[in-house]
């Protein structure tokens, strides 16, 4: 069982599922198990409630010309519209353009394309902001482009990138399909996806269970799915339905949305209080985040190395990560705060300390006494 004691300062790898989900998702489990394809009665209650769901998700995203295919996560939601497009669009073009920081399910995605398929991808810059500059994006566009995928949010550093002007700007090219990641944004910072073809992110980042996610994407556009099979999820994603997944994303969404404003002033007040010690102590660490976003915190620790000063806040029962959860346990620095600093030794010991509405002022307390007398008094190993 999770310990009570445990300050959790880990929320963007993943959330502690909320027992108001739980609950819908083993009611779902127990009285909707039938295969929403199945036509009798109960396959035909259990269908008309994913595609309630599949609603509910675009309704409060405010995506009146767009679907929701559940998947199981963001990475799975990635690689079906990238090597999705790929598939279908390669006859008009077989260039793709990221940023150089986007989650590693695109990244290595498009790495794939490049590596095996013929593809050239243009990988994008960010500025000392950590965000994606629109006249790089701009000079980056080809008559080849097919795609160009901006995460939403940095899972790592928190930069926001400003996704609406992007929209803006690829309008002008409807030839060109605009994907967003906004896996650890949806929920948490207000932006407007309605110009962007594809969304994707997972329902366990905000309190959602494990394995449910989606793509959501505009309804007039059909993608070759990469596995082909039964036809389910329209077309996009055969394979037997996971119901309970679905009405569980579908629920954290909603709850998200409705909790934003609230949350993020909540979040806002610990975080400040967090980085109004970090910047008390400029000698020890390097604030590599912006105050714009709350959700993320990330420092280099300049005097120890951060994997010790990690594990030592672990065994103080504080949970934060070094980079992100990802990579953690590879032991390479970070190539997000590489691509923003440009420098070895801050993105080989960088911190990341992620929030939700489960932490307290508290919990911050907690964390600035267990770091300030780590960083004072470990010795590096
Ligand atoms: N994109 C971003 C921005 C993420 O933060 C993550 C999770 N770290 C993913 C994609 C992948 O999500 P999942 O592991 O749930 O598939």
């Amino acid at each position: 069982m999770p310990d009570n004691d445990i300050v959790y300062f880990d929320n963007a790898a993943t959330t502690r599922i909320d027992p108001e989900i739980l609950k819908t998702y083993n009611e779902v489990c127990q009285s909707y198990f039938a295969n929403t394809s199945s036509i009798h009665a109960l396959g035909t209650r259990s269908f008309a409630l994913l595609e309630k769901a599949r609603k509910q998700i675009v309704d409060v995203l405010s995506l009146i010309e767009h679907e929701a295919i559940f998947t199981s996560g963001a990475t799975e939601a990635n690689n079906l519209v990238i090597k999705g497009v790929a598939l279908t669009f390669s006859n008009r073009g077989k260039h793709m353009i990221v940023s150089e920081v986007e989650h590693p399910s695109v990244l290595e995605a498009v790495k794939q394309l490049e590596e095996h398929f013929g593809f050239d991808i243009t990988y994008l810059p960010i500025n000392k902001e950590g965000k994606v500059d629109i006249d790089e994006l701009q000079k980056a566009i080809r008559k080849d482009t097919i795609l160009v995928s901006v995460m939403a949010v940095n899972n790592e550093i928190g930069s926001i990138n400003d996704i609406e002007e992007i929209g803006r700007l690829l309008k002008q090219y409807p030839k060109i399909y605009f994907h967003v990641d906004a896996t650890q944004a949806i929920g948490k910072i207000d932006i407007s996806y309605k110009d962007a073809d594809f969304i994707t992110y997972s329902g366990h980042k905000i309190h959602s269970v494990k394995n449910s996610g989606a793509l959501i994407k505009r309804k007039n556009i059909d993608l070759l799915p990469i596995n082909s099979g039964g036809g389910q999820e329209k077309d996009f994603r055969s394979g037997t339905v996971d119901l309970a997944s679905a009405t569980s994303l579908a629920k954290a969404t909603r709850i998200a949305i409705s909790n934003q404003k609230a949350n993020f002033a909540q979040i806002a007040q610990i975080s400040q209080q967090i980085l109004a010690y970090l910047k008390e102590n400029p000698s020890l660490y390097h604030i590599n985040s912006s105050e714009e976003n709350p959700y993320i915190i990330n420092f280099s620790t300049l005097t120890k190395k951060a994997s010790v000063v990690v594990e030592a806040l672990s065994n103080r029962n504080i949970m934060v990560s070094s980079t992100s959860a990802c990579h953690s346990r590879k032991e390479v620095g970070s190539y997000v705060v590489y691509a923003l600093t440009k420098e070895e030794k801050l993105s080989s010991n960088t911190v990341r300390i992620s929030l939700s509405n489960e932490n307290t002022l508290e919990d911050a307390s907690k964390l600035i006494n267990a770091l300030d007398e780590i960083i004072k008094e470990v010795k590096n190993k």
